[in-house]
């Protein structure tokens, strides 16, 4: 039996997760995600592919970020004709952040036309269109967690919950004779509200794993809660707003349930709160109907006592322009969570443009902040900041809570791989991470007795079998 990992993304990197297992000359991808950050080197990863996508097989998707799905229409569009493996609830935010970035490419490739980034020699496309996500649903299968299926003759697969957002999974392949290869995909954390906790990946033989947070702790999830009660009851005490720019899935979902819970303990101002976000409603609606991905407390404490997690009086979702804008003349106090997370596009930006230079108002960071966005210079307290090639003075305060990650820490995953019987794993394959937290996430792993650790080089072969 031949058995090779290669992987193609996500090394040294947190983007572009796309990771091939080869079994007797199947082969099967297990995601294939976007690259993102700066915008023409990412661009130029994002279009090649290291192998010929009419020699996949199949793909298995672990969950629905972009930069674990996004480039599947893409891979179709280049000839890749297998299924797509994924739960029901990741096919569904799959094919929304999808479509989504469809349209943002339809976008940036405008902006790249006007900016002549190619030169004159022919106009610039987009790297796929919402004909090619919607071609590309089509050739999804989706099964939910412990449904074990057949990827080929002698190749079986299991999901298992990953606990990092709605859907997300962590698969398990057993290739026969006893021989297991499983993958976390990106592994989540205990506690988080709405989701599964993740659950423990049975003992394999060799693990893929993430390493994100290789090297950090995040502060206890129990805080979180509190901690936004707190900077609320303090805004809106001085009269100000509370503006949160937050991603559309998972996280908004996250913040509403939080707010839900705290406004049924009578534990916050009577304050009106506005979800502006066209994408979160959508999302929302996704939570709505896979209440299969809820852990047991969600479902008793809402679905029995409330009926709708996501609604409450107070609670307003927005999704045309015109109300919007209406925000803006509302001098009340309140609070606004709208997208996108980084503060780099959409309607967020009109809310920090308007807020911004107010001391009574916070904005609440709940989300991590790449380097060279306005989200993090917000975060660094930056005295100006430019919004739509303008100049703001950042008056209003900066709230930074920790508490909110989708990740698991360093703790977390020793603990995750420590629970796996040691001298059955040969070998821990990381991936998904920069340098620094992957070289402590290996000596982590070798110190609580793992074999051996490789951080995983771009489309080079390692032998499993
Ligand atoms: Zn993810």
């Amino acid at each position: 039996m031949a058995v090779k990992f290669i992987s193609y993304g996500a090394n040294r990197e947190v983007t572009g997760s796309n990771h091939l297992l080869e079994v007797d000359g199947t082969r099967i991808l297990i995601d294939c995600g976007m690259f993102q950050g700066k915008r023409v080197i990412a661009e130029q990863k994002n279009r090649e592919f290291l192998y010929d996508p009419t020699t996949i097989d199949t793909v298995v998707l672990t969950h629905g970020h972009c930069d674990h799905s996004c480039r599947l229409p893409y891979l179709a569009a280049n000839g890749f004709k297998g299924n797509i493996y994924a739960t029901p609830a990741t096919r569904d935010i799959a094919g929304l952040i999808m479509s989504d970035t469809a349209h943002i490419q339809e976008k940036d490739a405008e902006w790249m036309r006007k900016k002549k980034i190619y030169g004159d020699k022919e106009p610039f496309q987009p790297l796929f269109g919402i004909k090619d996500v919607i071609k590309v649903l089509e050739q999804f299968i989706t099964l939910n967690y412990h449904r074990e299926f057949t990827v080929a003759d002698s190749i079986k697969c299991t999901f298992f919950n990953a606990g990092h957002i709605l859907g997300s999974a962590m698969p398990l392949f057993d290739i026969g004779g006893g021989r297991t290869i499983g993958f976390t995909g990106d592994l989540g954390r205990k506690g988080t509200p709405i989701i599964h906790d993740p659950e423990q990946l049975p003992s394999v033989d060799y693990l893929v794993c993430e390493a994100t947070y290789g090297n950090r702790l995040h502060d206890p999830i129990e805080d979180a809660c509190r901690q936004l009660c707190e900077v609320i009851r303090e805004t809106v005490e001085r009269g100000g707003k509370v503006i949160i720019p937050a991603f559309a899935v998972e996280r908004t979902q996250d913040l509403i349930y939080y707010l839900h819970q705290l406004v049924n303990a009578k534990k916050l101002p009577k304050v009106e709160i506005y979800v502006d976000s066209p994408m979160a409603f959508n999302a929302t609606s996704i939570f709505r109907v896979h209440q299969e991905c809820f852990d047991e407390s969600v479902r008793e404490e809402f679905l029995i006592q409330d009926k709708n997690p996501f609604g409450f009086e107070t609670l307003h979702y927005i999704t045309n322009v015109s109300e919007s804008k209406q925000l803006n003349e509302k001098k009340e106090p309140m609070i606004i969570i709208s997208s996108s997370g980084m503060c780099e596009a959409g309607r967020i930006l009109h809310h920090l443009k308007n807020n911004i230079e107010d001391p009574k108002n916070t904005v609440v960071i709940v989300g991590f902040m790449a380097e060279d966005t306005l989200g993090r210079k917000i975060v660094e307290r930056q005295p100006e900041v430019k919004i739509f090639g303008q100049m703001y003075n950042l008056r209003a305060r900066v709230k930074i809570l920790n508490t909110f990650s989708a990740h698991a820490d360093s703790n977390d995953i020793k603990e995750f791989v420590g629970k796996m019987d040691l001298k059955k794993l040969k070998k821990v394959f990381l991936v998904h991470g920069e340098d620094e937290e992957l070289v402590k996430m290996k000596e982590h792993l070798l110190g609580i007795g793992v074999k051996a650790v490789e951080i995983v080089e771009t489309a080079k072969e390692y032998q499993l079998y």
